[in-house]
C-alpha cells in the first residue's frame, strides 16, 4: 500500500458551513496538501431528514470557493446504508450487538449524577434481556441496537492534544450503532467510511475528541487500521463563544459578498495561530508554510476586526 497520506473532510450538512467548519476544513486540506497527499469530502448525511441535499451542495459550493478541492467524487453516506449493514452485520455476529428498549424518559431516569457536559453513560438497563424479553418487546416498540463495550481503557495520541484514554464501560457505556428508526449511528458510518475510503489523517473538531475511542474500539473490532488524528481548537467569535450554525452573519453567503477568498483564507488562519496577523494570503502560501507546530492549542477566536468592517 502507499504510504501517500490520505484526508477528509465530512460535514454534516444539517445547516450551511460556517467559519469553525470552513477551518477543519482548511486545516485538513493544508495538512495533507503540505505533503502532497490525497483530500476526499464525504458528505455525512446519514440522518437523512435532517440534511436535505439542497444544503450538501451549498457545502460543496463554499468549500470550492474557498479553494479547497477533493481527488475523488465525493461520497454520501445516504447511499451507503448497504455497506453499514455490513458491518453491523459482523458485530452481531461477534455476539457484540444488543436491541435497547429504553425510551429517553428511562434513559434520562437511570443517568448517574450530572457529569458536566460529559456524555451521560449508559446504565446497561438492556444488556442482559432474554430472547423471550425480546420478544414481547418488540410487539410494542422498536429498539434501537447498542454495542458492547469491554471494560478496559483505549488509549490514542492525539496530534495537537497528545495522550487521551477512556474506559468505554467507566466513561460511556455500550453506546448505539443503529438507532430505532433503522438509520445507522454516527460513530459506525464514520470507522466504516474512513477504512474503506483508505483515510490515514483525521482531522476535526475538538468537540468530537471524546467520540474518538468509541471508533477506535469499532474500528478494532472490525479488524480495520487506525489513523492518526488530530483534534483543532474551536473556533469561537471574538468574546470567546462558540460559533453555531445559527450565527448566520459568520457564513459565507453574507461573508464572500464582503472579502474576498484570499481575506477569508488569511483570517482563518490568523485565528488558529498560522498567521501573526490578519492579512490576505493565497491557499497556495499557506500551503507552502504549513506545519501542524504553529497551529495554536487553545480555541481560536476570530478578529474583532471582522465585526467592525
Ligand atoms: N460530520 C461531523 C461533523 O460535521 C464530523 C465527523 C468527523 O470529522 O469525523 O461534525
Amino acid at each position: 500500500m502507499s504510504a501517500r497520506v490520505t484526508g477528509r473532510f465530512a460535514p454534516t450538512p444539517s445547516g450551511r458551513l460556517h467559519l469553525g467548519n470552513l477551518l477543519c476544513a482548511l486545516l485538513a486540506y493544508l495538512s495533507v496538501r503540505s505533503r502532497d497527499g490525497r483530500f476526499l469530502l464525504r458528505i455525512e448525511d446519514v440522518d437523512v431528514p435532517r440534511c436535505p441535499r439542497r444544503l450538501a451542495a451549498q457545502c460543496i459550493e463554499d468549500l470550492l470557493w474557498l479553494g479547497i478541492t477533493w481527488d475523488e467524487p465525493p461520497l454520501y453516506q445516504s447511499e451507503r446504508t448497504a455497506i453499514y449493514e455490513d458491518a453491523f452485520a459482523r458485530l452481531e455476529d461477534m455476539g457484540l450487538v444488543y436491541p435497547c428498549f429504553c425510551t429517553r424518559a428511562q434513559l434520562h431516569a437511570a443517568l448517574a449524577p450530572n457529569l458536566g457536559d460529559r456524555e451521560p453513560v449508559y446504565a446497561g438497563t438492556c444488556a442482559h434481556l432474554s430472547p423471550d424479553e425480546i420478544a414481547e418487546r418488540s410487539k410494542t416498540r422498536s429498539p434501537a441496537m447498542r454495542v458492547r463495550v469491554p471494560d478496559e481503557d483505549v488509549t490514542f495520541t492525539d496530534g495537537l492534544y497528545g495522550i487521551v484514554t477512556e474506559n468505554l464501560a467507566r466513561d460511556c457505556g455500550d453506546f448505539i450503532i443503529r438507532r430505532s428508526d433503522g438509520l445507522f449511528g454516527y460513530q459506525l458510518a464514520v470507522v466504516v467510511d474512513d477504512a474503506l475510503t483508505g483515510v490515514t489523517e483525521i482531522v476535526r473538531g475538538r468537540d468530537i475528541l471524546t467520540a474518538t475511542p468509541r471508533q477506535l474500539f469499532l474500528q478494532r473490532a472490525l479488524g480495520y487500521p487506525a489513523p492518526s488524528y488530530v483534534h483543532i481548537p474551536l473556533l469561537t467569535d471574538s468574546e470567546g463563544r462558540r460559533l453555531a450554525k445559527r450565527d448566520k452573519d459568520l457564513d459565507l453567503s453574507v461573508l464572500s459578498k464582503r472579502f474576498t477568498r484570499e481575506d477569508i483564507l488569511g483570517l482563518l488562519a490568523h485565528a488558529c495561530g498560522l498567521l501573526p496577523d490578519w492579512h490576505p494570503v493565497t491557499m497556495d502560501a499557506l500551503i507552502r508554510d504549513f506545519s501542524w507546530e504553529r497551529v495554536a492549542r487553545e480555541d481560536a477566536r476570530l478578529s474583532p476586526a471582522l465585526t467592525r468592517m
